[in-house]
């Protein structure tokens, strides 16, 4: 069933999943294209119910607060992948209320084997992998797979935790208690160029548009900077394109789907995917004609997409809990262009949890040099 939800007079609502600064800045858009928002989320006065007009309070698999939720939202879509499927699963099939995106996108993500099964069934190709449920399928895995190489929790594990590098056997004894205690698989670790990233978005009528390929710079694990336009070739970033297209569409997945990938030589590798916008995704907001936030609601609104393009040059700056403070001196003093800031409404600065980040736009290369000096050599640990 595909609807257009249009913004009406009388007040249409966008309900989201989850009240991090995802659903925040998909609250904003909503509502600078005349929606009113609906959030649930456990705590109260999270990122994104500052700004919504309805909230609820509730876990994310209490079953009567999704009803809730979807009975007082025209559509309803997700922030974070790390919702239990079931539970959508349930209330979806209850019939109250417009979840176009369903469940499936949520089921494939959220396990890094169904993900990279999914990828390699689709023809992409992945770094190797291996499931490790036990001691001798690790062993069997490090001998097939060798080392250097990544343990990764299959599930649950965000900005790189839940991840530990296995450098050689004398690594063996801690990576077989960690398996005991958690369901994991095993990554070959990959020499990668430089690690890129595509957004997909969908519609519920089938229109599929990609975001320009953004490019990624992780530290410890947690997305550190992007910039955009990519320094790519034109085949790369070409091929990055067409495997995002049509991953979303074999997949039939509706909304947006964010693929980081590892370039290696002429070879692209999918990494990780998220069913949501992406933190990647963050300088669209300032460096294209769309942003994500937007064209994520236009697709599950049934609205015809926008074809992104990059209007200015950027480079997008994470603040982290402890980076905050010397972010914000260098925000207001620095001697070139002042980014577009942007504070996500967090209680505490937590130390390696997102509060914000900073775009800088029309960014030329000695600007570039100082934006990496200022905010990448010199950064506070
Ligand atoms: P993930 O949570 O899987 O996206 O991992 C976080 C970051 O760790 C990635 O963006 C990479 O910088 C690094 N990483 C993860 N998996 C691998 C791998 N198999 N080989 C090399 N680096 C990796």
């Amino acid at each position: 069933m595909t609807k257009m939800i249009l913004p009406s007079a009388v007040g249409t609502t966008i309900g989201i999943i989850g009240g991090g600064q995802l659903g925040r800045m998909m609250a904003l858009s909503a509502r600078q294209m005349g929606y009113k928002v609906a959030v649930l989320e456990p705590g109260t006065g999270s990122p994104t119910a500052q700004i919504a007009d309805i909230e609820i309070n509730a876990a994310y698999d209490d079953i009567t607060a999704l009803k809730k939720l979807l009975a007082v939202s025209d559509v309803v879509t997700y922030e974070f992948e790390n919702i239990p499927f079931a539970a959508i699963q349930e209330v979806t099939a209850s019939g109250v209320g417009y979840l176009p995106q369903g469940h499936r996108p949520l089921e494939i993500t959220q396990n890094r084997l169904r993900e990279k099964s999914a990828a390699v069934q689709c023809g992409l190709n992945t770094a190797p992998f291996a499931d490790v449920s036990d001691g001798p399928k690790l062993r069997a895995a490090l001998a097939d797979i060798g080392y250097p190489s990544i343990l990764k929790t299959v599930s649950g594990g965000y900005d790189g935790k839940g991840q530990w590098r296995l450098k050689s056997e004398s690594d063996l004894p801690e990576a077989l208690e960690v398996i005991q205690n958690a369901e994991c698989i095993l990554e070959g670790f990959v020499p990668f160029d430089k690690e890129i990233s595509v957004i997909a978005v969908r519609s519920t009528t089938g229109e599929v548009k990609t975001f320009p390929v953004f490019e990624n710079v992780h530290v410890n694990g947690i997305l550190h900077l992007t910039s955009v336009p990519a320094v790519l070739s034109d085949s790369l970033a070409e091929k990055a394109h067409k495997l995002a297209k049509d991953f979303i569409t074999k997949l039939d997945l509706v909304g947006t789907l964010a693929i980081e990938m590892f370039v290696v030589g002429d070879e692209i590798l999918i990494n990780e995917m998220a069913p949501r916008p992406h933190n990647s995704g963050h300088l669209t907001i300032d460096a294209c004609n769309v942003s994500q936030f937007e064209q994520h609601l236009r697709a599950v609104c049934g609205l015809p997409l926008i074809e992104p393009k990059v209007v200015r040059p950027s480079v997008m700056v994470n603040l982290l809990g402890q980076h905050v403070e010397y972010a914000l001196e260098q925000w207001q003093t620095s001697d070139f262009s002042p980014g577009h800031l942007h504070l996500y409404g967090k209680d505490e600065n937590v130390r390696d949890r997102k509060v914000g980040h900073i775009t800088f736009c029309d960014v030329d290369t000695e600007q570039l040099r100082k934006i990496v000096d200022l905010f990448l050599i010199n950064f506070p640990e």
